[in-house]
């Protein structure tokens, strides 16, 4: 007989899950939504992709990029802690939806110059 009130209340209850993305998802403080990169701090110092659990960054040095893979990525914000350059940061709103064929890979051309040591320069200078 409980079985039965449970199947009938769920004929007039809404369901409890959204239909994202077409409905927004609900955010709070504390979500841990996706990894967020700046191209312009990032020094190739590769400590994120070794470290990774899921193994789901690449950083080529030769080619200067930095690439991570959304579907293997478990938002574990290891590699937001662990990045020197603050890097990383965690941004609470998902990344967009992929399908399977598009692999959820994103990559991105690093664009950080190291300074010049102004101390070293005017050494060599003299
Ligand atoms: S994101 Fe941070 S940890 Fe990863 S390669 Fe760039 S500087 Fe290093
Ligand atoms: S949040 Fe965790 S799983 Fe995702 S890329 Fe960073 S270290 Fe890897």
């Amino acid at each position: 007989m409980k079985m039965l009130k449970t199947i009938l209340r769920q004929f007039v209850h809404k369901p409890v899950t959204t239909t994202f993305p077409a409905e927004s998802a609900r955010y709070f403080d504390a979500t841990r939504g996706h990894v967020v990169f700046d191209p312009s701090r990032c020094a190739s110092c590769m400590i994120c992709m070794k470290r990774c659990p899921s193994q789901a960054i690449v950083v080529d040095r030769a080619a200067k990029t930095w690439t991570i893979d959304r579907f293997r990525c478990v938002i574990c914000s290891q590699c937001v802690e662990l990045c020197k350059f603050n890097v990383l940061s965690l941004a609470t709103g998902y990344s967009v939806c992929a399908t399977s064929s598009e692999r959820g890979t994103e990559t991105f051309l690093i664009t950080y110059v190291k300074q010049k040591n102004p101390k070293k320069e005017s050494q060599s200078e003299n």
